[in-house]
Order: C-alpha cells, then structure tokens, then sequence
C-alpha cells in the first residue's frame, strides 16, 4: 500500500511514522506547503526511530528500512497513492481545496481511499462538493504512540470504506471505534470543553496554572493536567474544536473561554509555539508555568 500524508507538523509526521513502521505499506509520501517542511517532519520521524533504537526497542536495520519508505514533498507527489490521510489545518476551506486538487489533478489511483484527521469538522460538508468520497481517520497526539483511531463516515462515506479504514487501522496496531459524525465526535466533544472548563477556572483565579494541572493529575487520577495537555494539542486546536462544537450546537457552555482566544491571538500556543500555560524555553521536561515568572 503507498500511503500519502498531507500536512508534516505534529499530527501528520507522527502518522506518517505509524504507516511506515506497518509491514503492509511500501512508500509513505510526507507532504507539506514547502519542501523543508515537510522535510522537517522527517526530521521529527527520525529522531524519534533513533530513539527506539538507542532504548533497544528497536534495531538500527528495521529503523533504517523504516526510514527508507518516506518520499518528502508538495502534495503532487501523491499520484499513486492508495490511502490519502490529510493532516493539514484545522480549516474547512483548507481541507476543501486540499482534497479537490488531490481528487481533480494529482491522484490517478482510481481506487484511492480520502481520509481527514480533523479533529471536529463535519466529514459530510468537506466531502459534500468533491467528486470523491471521505472518511474521517482520527489518530490522537502523538500518534505513534496512542492507540484510539476514532473512524467517522459522513452523508456519502460508503460503507466498504469504512470496513477498509477499520482493516488498515487494525494493521497499524490501533483500536478502531466507529462514531457517527457529530462535532467533535466522542473524544474531543468531552476532553476539550474540559480544558476550556479549567482555563475559565484559571481566569476566574481559582486556582493558579500548577494548582489547577496537579489538582486533576492526583484527585481525578489523568496522566496530564488540563493545562498542559491543552499546551501539547496545541491551543489553536482547541479554540478551533471549541467554536465548531458551539457553532453546530448553538449552546453557550461551549462558548470558548476569552483567555484561550486571546492566548491563539498571541500565538501562544503551547508546545509547539515555546510558550502557552508553560513556557518551553529550558525543553518540555523543565517547563515553567507563565503565571510563576
Ligand atoms: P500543525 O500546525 O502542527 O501542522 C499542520 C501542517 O499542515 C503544517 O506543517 C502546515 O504547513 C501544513 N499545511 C497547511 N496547509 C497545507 C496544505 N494545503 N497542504 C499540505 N500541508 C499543509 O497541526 P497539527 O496539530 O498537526 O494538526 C493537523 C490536523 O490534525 C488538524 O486538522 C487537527 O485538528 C488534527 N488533529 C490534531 C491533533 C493534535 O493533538 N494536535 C490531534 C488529532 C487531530
């Protein structure tokens, strides 16, 4: 199978990552905007096989065999792909134009699958005025690693699609769960109205950054603090997420809280910008929250 990704930032390299470390996919096209950035991203692949390999769980020929399916490029390298899984901006017009130029000029397979890894946009309106069908793919940060593929069918997703993405996710070593298209699906629709919840309580100053993060690390047993895992989504994403869900709703407990909007205006957007709730200047294992500097 000859895989293409559009988009090479966060979300897109590490999806990459997962289909070239699957026995069944021969060439992973890694595509972005600009060469270099899409170069980057395999920047980002490598250091992370390099990695695997120095903690021994993997060996050097297998990270190097892994390393050798990436071709990097503009989107119209894709002319051969079977799988097209766009990982672009979380923007409808985006999405729109990536998938039409794909399906109108670049793509000759004609038995090719379109997926989107939106976090939140309505799969039946990006597919609603192009000559293909899509399928929602969505893989959680960082991908390689998290093991939920949520698969969203639209209006006209047909149903061997469905069956076909579910496959693919399973030989990835991911869990497939089938949701029906609703804004922000089953994840998102509860895990970032959360986050949003605690910057509005960090706004109302009940508690500073630190306070609120180890508050639902050790009373509610996550993993990660509301804040810092807003942080390493990216708080572009949750804005983003944040206004679809209140816009398809119309309800106001999704209003985004006027702190987040102001930080994405201030491109503090968590890790991937040095700076957010915490700042990333010392690296992520030493960050400090803003509100302690
Ligand atoms: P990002 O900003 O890190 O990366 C997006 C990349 O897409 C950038 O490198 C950008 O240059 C590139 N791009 C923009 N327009 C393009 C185009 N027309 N063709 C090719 N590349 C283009 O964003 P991200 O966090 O990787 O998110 C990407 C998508 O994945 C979004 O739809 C997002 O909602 C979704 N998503 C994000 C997360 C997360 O935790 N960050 C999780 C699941 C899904």
């Amino acid at each position: 199978m000859i895989v293409g990704v559009i988009g090479a930032g966060a979300m897109g390299s590490g999806i990459a990552q997962c289909f070239a470390q699957c026995e069944d996919v021969e060439k992973v096209y890694l595509c972005d905007i600009k060469k270099e950035f899409a170069d980057g991203g395999l920047g980002k692949i490598q250091k992370s096989l390099a990695k695997m390999v120095e903690k021994g769980k993997m060996e050097q020929a297998a990270a190097d065999a892994i390393a050798a399916k990436f071709v990097t490029g503009l989107n119209e390298i894709c002319v051969d792909a079977d799988l097209i899984v766009e990982a672009a901006l979380e923007n409808m017009e985006i999405k729109k134009a990536c998938f039409k130029e794909l399906q109108d000029n670049i793509v000759k397979n004609e038995n090719c699958i379109f997926a989107s890894n939106t976090s939140s946009l309505s799969i039946t309106e990006i597919g609603a005025s192009l000559s293909k069908p899509i399928i929602g793919m969505h893989f959680f940060n960082p991908a390689p690693v998290m093991k939920l593929i949520e698969i969203i069918s639209g209006l006209n997703t047909p149903k061997e699609d469905v069956a076909a993405i579910t496959e693919i996710s399973k030989k990835l070593g991911k869990t497939p769960v089938q949701v029906e298209e609703a804004a922000g699906f089953v994840v998102n629709r509860i895990l970032i109205p959360m986050i949003n919840e605690a910057i509005f309580v960090y706004e109302s100053g009940t508690s500073d950054i630190a306070g609120i993060d180890a508050a639902m690390k050790l009373g509610a047993n996550h993993p990660m603090g509301p804040l810092e895992l807003g942080d390493f989504i990216g708080l572009d994403i949750c804005l983003a997420v944040m206004d679809v869900i209140y816009s398809d709703t119309g309800d106001s407990k999704y209003r985004a809280c006027p702190t987040l909007r102001k930080m994405v205006r201030g491109k503090r957007l968590g890790v991937k910008t040095g700076i957010g709730f915490y700042d990333y200047s010392e690296g992520i294992r030493n960050k400090v929250p803003t509100d302690r500097k």
